[in-house]
């Protein structure tokens, strides 16, 4: 087998790496693709990203390796937006099996923030075919997709713009868009985001993209495409994926947290949600006496209301990544409601009056008689809150998260954003 990986060919202007991988599919067709390209999501905080921190891999049957190297080696110089000075890219070549240690390698440049003379290193301990462009940073990426493990997986078929039309708005007919989505869920998932009324498998960014449909396997993405009424499409491609995994998590203590990754983190509220301006709505988790924040940012919409209904004392798991020393919250699970008491005066045991309060813990009295009580009434207040899983809306869900609907777990409740 031969393994191409690339990354880092884009800029914020345009391009896409995964448009240089289905040009290189077509190039490298009379080499034997092996399977689906490989679309390989990144840790998704890494702050050299140009928007979704792919890298692309695609294995073939055969060489010759040299023959294949010149061919993506000219794509590379004819597609990278090298102009932009964030855009480095990285190309990597593997004959063979994949060594343990790349496989390692590339699960922690998923989870982890990585060094670009650790990947150099590794590519040429095992004799790997490197291209570096400007600081050729890509590398990194390129060898990753490479090596990563897909364990579990999704597919994405996407479609991609004629190069005319770049500078045009894109014309998608909204209601063949609703339509494939009513029909292909939940085999095809984030299309639409219907709560909140927009359409969210198409972006907006200037690149080649027209839309991308994702979902459980290559033949439900064909039938969706053919209920899509579009501007034409140049050509598409269909990929396999790391995206919709929740690969990026790890389960970790709070005390062991470290900025830039992403975690599954569990604990107590300790300090309620709070509302700033913008919209942003904050807590605290406790856990064995660290303390971190969460929060559910603007963009999380409806997810927040779900936020906003927590108390002191409930039990939560939170997953997603952590920045800043707070962790964004793409996942929420509520383990256990801590109970809710309401307290109200008493009435006067002499009188029947509502008595009321001589002071904080000073107890109350009644007006009428004079009569005292030490304690309130407590009332237990019914919580408007479910436990179970909650996840932000398909608008705010990052490439890596895992949608509820693919946790096939029974292990608690869910309910899916959509
Ligand atoms: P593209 O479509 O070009 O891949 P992108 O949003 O995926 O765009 P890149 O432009 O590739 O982002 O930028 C990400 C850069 O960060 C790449 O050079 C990649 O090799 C590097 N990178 C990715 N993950 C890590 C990591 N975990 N640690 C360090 N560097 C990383």
């Amino acid at each position: 087998m031969l393994y191409v990986g690339i990354d880092d060919t884009d800029s914020k202007c345009g391009m896409c790496t995964t448009y240089l991988a289905a040009v290189l599919a077509g190039r490298l067709e009379a080499f034997g693709l092996h399977g689906y390209p490989r679309l390989i999501r990144l840790n998704p905080n890494i702050k050299y990203k140009t928007r979704g921190n792919a890298a692309l891999c695609l294995v073939l049957e055969r060489g010759p390796a040299d023959e294949v190297e010149r061919i993506v080696v000219r794509a590379v110089e004819e597609y990278a937006r090298f102009d932009d000075e964030n855009t480095n890219p990285g190309v990597v070549i593997h004959e063979g099996e994949i060594p343990e240690d790349v496989r390692a390698f590339a699960i922690r440049v998923v989870r982890d923030v990585v060094d670009i003379q650790e990947a150099l290193l590794l590519a040429r301990r095992h004799g790997m075919r490197v291209h570096r462009f400007k600081n050729g940073r890509g590398v990194i990426g390129a060898l990753a997709s490479i090596g990563l493990d897909l364990y579990d997986h999704t597919y994405e078929l996407l479609a991609y713009r004629m190069p005319g039309n770049y500078e045009k708005p894109r014309w998608l007919d909204r209601e063949s868009v609703y339509r494939m989505d009513e029909a292909t869920y939940p085999d095809t998932w984030d299309n639409v985001d219907l709560r909140n009324k927009v359409i969210v498998f198409s972006p907006h960014t200037p690149d080649p993209v027209l839309y991308g449909i994702r979902g459980n396997s290559p033949e439900v993405l064909v039938e969706a495409r053919k209920m899509l009424v579009t501007e034409p499409a140049e050509r598409s491609q269909i990929f396999i994926t790391n995206q919709g995994t929740d690969m990026h998590l790890v389960e970790a203590r709070i005390a062991d947290v470290r900025n830039d990754r992403s975690y599954i983190l569990k604990g107590f509220v300790c300090e309620e949600p709070r509302a700033i301006e913008g919209g942003h709505v904050f807590f605290k988790m406790e856990q064995a006496g660290a303390c971190i924040e969460c929060a559910a940012f603007e963009p999380t919409k409806n997810f927040r209301e779900i936020v906003k209904k927590l108390i002191r004392g409930d039990e939560v798991r939170v997953f997603g990544s952590v920045k800043n020393g707070t962790v964004n919250l793409e996942k929420l699970e509520i383990v256990k409601l801590a109970e809710l008491v309401k307290t109200t005066p008493p009435k006067c045991p002499v009188c029947g009056k509502s008595m009321e309060s001589v002071g904080k813990d000073r107890g109350y009295r009644c007006r009428k008689c004079g009569a005292k009580r030490a304690l309130p009434v407590f009332e237990r207040v019914k919580r408007d809150l479910e436990t179970g899983l909650y996840e932000v809306p398909p608008s705010a869900r990052r490439h890596l998260a895992k949608q509820i609907i693919r946790i096939k777990e029974p292990w608690c409740r869910t309910h899916p954003g959509r």
